[in-house]
């Protein structure tokens, strides 16, 4: 059997992407706000239903500029249960990143957790929601607005996530998207910021195109993590395919859930109430009294061609740079040390045959007796 990888890039068909490249080739605009870089920006914003969307070369420079647009100083409270770029961007604004510890359940940051790490040099909350699910987006910011903080979400994992019918893009002061080619809207590399007004939106495009305003005007020190064309037209081309994508993956969810139920010891996850769900991961949690321990299970997948992914093992707060630091104390973070452990995320895209979902579901049940 071929390999089976946790993903695989959705790419639309070839003969779409044709007439594009033909157009990109005779405007000779590359890159710089050209016209698909202006065209994906509006229809993004209207599919997310936010104000204003500015687009990125990735999503690791787009956490970066949306800390730099906030003006964040001093300590920003975020979790270690995320992939390594989260922090990664604090480090990199010379920022102080506090651990909080996570939702037993989800994965999420608990607001209680995030207003208990509050010093007086907090100034920001970053949390990300995590596997696409929404965070406690109401509890974060009654804690924001208390202590007068901004919130920046890594939506890295959430595009096309609605909570009681509103876009997930809508909560935080902004919040911010990774269309990497791992991720389920993909731009071979690429990403994006959300925001609220005009006034921001225009500070953004400043500052990732080097603090450009004008020919001449150089407003702070921005860097260069602009789109190029050819991104945005994959972009273009997705967004017509999105809703077969998302219906894909939710069928492939559904029979991960019948298959799974049932067997001791392994945890899946349900749909939250009043959430429309983009089902861009599939983990599953090996509890107790589940006969194999998760580094066994993982790779008894692996000798059979299927290659799950630890999301998220290691935790960011056992890494050399963040290990020393008083918040990423084990007894800190319980319930995310319990999650590292634990997970192993299931392969799932669109192109994923049932077969093959039956076949994985089938070595994790062989172990128990259900
Ligand atoms: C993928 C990802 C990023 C980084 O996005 P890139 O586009 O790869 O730079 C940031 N945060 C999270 C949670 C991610 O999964």
């Amino acid at each position: 059997m071929e390999k089976i990888l946790v993903t695989q890039p959705f790419l639309p068909p070839l003969e779409e992407v044709e007439p594009y490249l033909k157009q990109i080739w005779e405007n000779k605009w590359l890159t710089n706000k050209g016209p698909f870089h202006q065209e994906l920006e509006q229809k993004l914003a209207d599919y997310l239903d936010v104000e204003y969307i500015s687009l990125f070369s990735n999503g690791t420079l787009a956490l970066l500029i949306a800390l730099k647009a906030l003006n964040i100083k001093g300590e920003v409270i975020t979790t270690p249960y995320t992939f390594v770029a989260t922090s990664h961007t604090l480090l990199w604004n010379n920022l102080t990143p506090v651990f909080a510890d996570v939702d037993p359940v989800y994965g999420n940051l608990d607001p209680e957790a995030v207003e208990n790490a509050i010093t007086p040099n907090t100034t920001a909350i970053l949390p990300v929601h995590v596997y696409g699910n929404p965070c406690d987006v109401k509890g974060l910011q009654e804690v924001a607005d208390k202590h007068n903080l901004k919130i920046i979400y890594d939506a890295a994992h959430a595009f096309g996530v609605k909570v009681n019918e509103k876009s997930i893009m809508q909560y935080g002061d902004l919040s911010v998207m990774s269309f990497h080619a791992t991720k389920l809207f993909n731009t071979f590399e690429g990403g994006a910021i959300a925001c609220h007004t005009e006034e921001m939106k225009t500070k953004i495009d400043h500052l990732k195109n080097f603090g450009f305003d004008g020919e001449t005007t150089i407003i702070g020190t921005g860097i260069n993590a602009k789109m190029n064309e050819f991104s945005a037209v994959m972009g273009l081309l997705q967004l017509n395919h999105f809703k077969e994508i998302l219906h894909k993956r939710q069928t492939i969810a559904e029979r991960y859930r019948k298959n799974l139920k049932g067997i001791s010891g392994l945890r899946f996850l349900y749909e939250m109430a009043g959430v429309d769900h983009n089902n861009a991961y599939f983990p599953v949690f090996l509890e107790k009294n589940y006969p194999l321990d998760r580094d066994t299970l993982y790779q008894k997948l692996k000798d059979q061609n299927i290659y799950g992914r630890r999301y998220f093992y290691p935790l960011i707060s056992w890494l050399d740079s963040y290990q020393n630091r008083p918040s990423s104390h084990a007894s800190n973070l319980p319930e995310a040390e319990k999650l590292a452990s634990q997970v192993i995320c299931l392969p799932i895209y669109p192109d994923l045959d049932l077969e093959i979902v039956d076949f994985v579901c089938d070595i994790i049940a062989s172990h128990t007796n259900r």
